[in-house]
């Protein structure tokens, strides 16, 4: 049986980034992926900058648009968010995870995909992975597995207590009407959530998102609404595709012996926009500074990831809840306000570049020492 330091369960942001961490320190790692790469995955694809701050390696010719505003919409309210200074990249999210993926291999880490991991035993000292093509060994096992993952459940680690769930849906659609420019769209009339528009240079990714559970079942029908609405013609558009985004992070701790869970298995979207995949970047960069530590014995078990997420991203989800409760209750009331502070929009601005953070999380590299 093939052994290694790490196997992660997943080849999204989270598992192909932390993969690539690991294997540029020298670390054995086997990255698990179940579908082939490129695959797709139900998503925006748009990544803020403290995202892509993370890598250090360019990703400049996979970004299909730089996004420099937002067009804020509630009813007829319009605001318009200026994020020259901090813009919104907008990718494929089927070409940026084969990237990750890619800089994972050159770095030494062993990809085995269409390969589905079917089951996980757990000992004080190692982890058996069986996949549908075979058996691996690993001392650490990493559950990347995103919004249904099972690791988590094959660690022991419980999945219940997170904080929220939100449900999206999205398809790209070739508009050739699209009367905002090269600005994305947020509307606020969607219940509970939010629409969007993402231009993507010659087509426009459209969804919508919420949190609210009624309206799970129909949220095909509030796209429609919203496209109708806003003039969007998404009659030749591309599959209608949507997942969980597991959001807020997690109220117990996502890790437990020689396991640890990242991205959206471990509940780590922010919780307000269901923004996930600089989240996903993140709570890897984290975790490969403590399995580093594991693995050269300088930490007796994983805990440390729990409670470096609870010092970072668990205190920035805190501190933007309150902000949730009045977008979503009080959307109008919460647009006029905005459109009038300054202090607001700059605050904002902070949030998407990462400078205003309570934590200092995005500012900081957790695994910069080898
Ligand atoms: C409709 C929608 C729109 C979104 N838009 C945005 C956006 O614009 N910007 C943003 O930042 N975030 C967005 N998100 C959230 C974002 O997509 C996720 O937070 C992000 O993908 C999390 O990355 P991850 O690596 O944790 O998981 P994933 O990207 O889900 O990757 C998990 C991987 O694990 C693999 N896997 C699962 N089970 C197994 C198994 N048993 N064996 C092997 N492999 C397995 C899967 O095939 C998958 O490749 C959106 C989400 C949705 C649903």
């Amino acid at each position: 049986m093939e052994y290694y330091d790490v196997a992660i369960v997943g080849a999204g942001p989270a598992g192909a980034f932390l993969a690539y961490k690991l294997a540029s320190r020298g670390h054995s790692v086997a990255l698990i992926e179940k579908s082939r790469l490129p695959r797709n995955k139900p998503c925006g694809g748009g990544i803020t900058p403290k995202g892509i701050q993370l890598l250090d390696f360019p990703v400049d010719d996979l970004i299909k648009e730089t996004v420099r505003s937002v067009h804020i919409l509630r009813g007829k309210q319009d605001v318009v968010m200026n994020t020259d200074k901090s813009p919104v990249y907008m990718v494929e999210r089927s070409e940026f995870d084969q990237r990750l993926a890619q800089k994972a291999v050159a770095s030494g880490a062993k990809l085995f995909q269409d390969e589905s991991v079917t089951n996980v035993e757990m000992t004080d000292s190692k982890a058996i992975i069986t996949t549908n093509n075979g058996k691996y060994e690993a001392r650490t096992l990493v559950g990347a597995d995103g919004a249904k993952g099972k690791t988590a459940q094959w660690a022991g680690i419980k999945r219940r207590n997170a904080f929220e769930h939100l449900l999206g849906i999205e398809l790209n659609a070739p508009m050739e009407h699209y009367p905002y420019g090269d600005s994305a769209v947020v509307d606020f009339d969607v219940p509970g959530g939010y629409g969007w528009v993402f231009p993507k240079g010659r087509y426009y990714n459209v969804g919508v998102v919420t949190g609210r559970k009624d309206k799970y079942h129909n949220l095909e029908q509030l796209l429609g609404a919203f496209a109708k609405k806003r003039g969007l013609d998404i009659k030749n558009a591309g599959p209608l595709v949507g997942q969980r985004v597991p959001a807020g992070g997690s109220r117990q701790a996502v890790n437990k012996g020689n396991a640890l869970l990242v991205g959206d298995a471990a509940w780590l979207a922010e919780p307000v926009f269901g923004e996930g995949i600089a989240f996903a970047l993140k709570s890897a960069e984290l975790a490969a500074s403590v399995i580093k530590k594991y693995l050269r014995g300088e930490a007796k078990d994983l805990d440390g990831y729990t409670t470096v997420l609870n010092e970072t991203l668990a205190r920035e989800y805190a501190d933007v809840r309150g902000m949730k409760f009045l977008l979503y209750n009080f959307p109008s009331l919460s647009l006029r306000v905005f459109a009038m502070s300054s202090r607001l929009r700059k605050a904002a601005e902070g949030m998407v570049d990462g400078e205003r953070s309570l934590s200092g999380v995005w500012r900081k590299r957790y695994d910069e020492t080898s």
